[in-house]
């Protein structure tokens, strides 16, 4: 990829979405310099899915940047990044929750997160079913951690041709998110983060009430592992 077909993928994509709709340009595997050719077109945030190549990448690219982290996280690996995460979007357990909120009270910061559903068939993907959220934030152990902040909620659809089935989790995705909104956040216009859309899936997600989609292969090109 030259800057210059970035810059076109790009614009591509932003030009296909909604007002209302953020993008995360997730950037996992691909250098800083393509990093900047979406950064010098306007994008500021972006998502990457491990903690040592964040880490490299934050001390060489523009402070100005909001990073979300998008991978599973280990809680050993939280006090990394608390210093300067803007989102972190996989949340899928309650130690890990607390130990976000620990990190941050000792840099005096709150940090945004998102809880993970598992809705997909797939075996093999982190996040809460729906039981298991409904039944942590039932328990409430959450509403003392100061120092997070519950946003929304993010999940992967089934890595699947079967367009009615990618739609029917995501439409889950969206009633559950309303359901909880109505349970527990009623009061908070920052519970309002619906995380779901990738490059094969965003246009789906985005009929299917998505306010915030996380696209890597379509702006930047496949990933070299
Ligand atoms: C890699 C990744 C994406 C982006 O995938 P693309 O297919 O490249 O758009 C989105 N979300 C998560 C959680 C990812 O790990």
């Amino acid at each position: 990829m030259t800057g210059n077909e970035i810059k076109q993928r790009y614009h591509m994509v932003t030009d296909s979405l909604k007002d209302g709709v953020r993008l995360v340009a997730i950037s996992k595997y691909h250098p800083a310099e393509h990093i900047m050719a979406a950064y010098n077109e306007g994008q500021r945030i972006f998502g990457e899915s491990h903690v040592q190549e964040l880490e490299r990448k934050v001390k060489e690219l523009p402070n100005d940047i909001e990073w979300h982290f998008i991978g599973h996280l280990q809680t050993n690996k939280v006090k990394y990044i608390a210093p300067y995460i803007s989102m972190i979007e996989a949340v899928d357990s309650i130690r890990l929750m607390k130990e976000i909120d620990k990190q941050a009270a000792k840099h005096n910061r709150t940090i945004d997160i998102l809880l993970e559903l598992h809705i997909a068939k797939e075996a093999t993907k982190y996040g809460f079913s729906l039981d298991e959220c409904r039944e942590i934030l039932n328990e409430g152990e959450w509403r003392s951690m100061t120092h997070i902040r519950i946003c929304g909620l993010m999940m992967m659809a089934s890595n699947t041709d079967n367009e009615e089935q990618i739609r029917s989790e995501f439409n889950q995705a969206a009633d559950f998110f309303e359901e909880v909104r109505t349970m527990f956040f009623k009061d908070e216009p920052s519970f309002s983060c619906r995380s779901w859309g990738m490059s094969h899936d965003y246009h789906i997600a985005c009929q299917c009430r998505s306010n915030m989609v996380r696209i890597g292969t379509s702006i930047f090109g496949e990933r070299v592992y």
